[in-house]
């Protein structure tokens, strides 16, 4: 990791694991996919099938870790900035931005910009 980091303010990101999402910039324009973790204090995302790289690696060697990984080229799905994904309303199935409200009894929410659908999630805890 790098050291000397410039300390990042920790972003809420209002995307979830399991959530569906289109990816609105950068090689990947254009796919879908389901987010599969996010990183807040980086602000990045990572997506199903979006931003696949490839790591090269030799055998025995641990990448960051103290695991040993097998040798060969591993496809992985690198983080991509948050602000280059859009979750999809599945009320209206449009790439839309969110909004936040806060309900009658007082519980925060998500609302899709578009149709002003509230935005329900089951939340996966797993995983984050
Ligand atoms: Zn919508």
């Amino acid at each position: 990791m790098l050291k000397n980091k410039p300390q990042l303010r920790l972003k809420r990101l209002d995307l979830a694991p399991g959530d569906p999402v289109v990816v609105v910039a950068g090689k990947d324009r254009g796919k879908h996919g389901e987010v599969l973790r996010t990183l807040p204090r980086e602000g990045r995302i990572v997506v199903q099938g979006v931003n696949i790289m490839k790591r090269h690696s030799k055998a025995g060697r641990s990448a960051g870790g103290n695991r040993a990984i097998q040798g060969g080229i591993v496809d992985f799905e690198a983080p991509l900035a948050y602000s280059n994904v859009r979750l999809v309303c599945p009320s209206c199935n449009q790439p839309t931005r969110i909004r936040h409200i806060v309900l009658e009894n007082g519980t925060r929410a998500l609302q899709c910009a578009k149709c002003g659908e509230p935005y329900e999630r089951v939340r996966r805890t797993e995983g984050q």
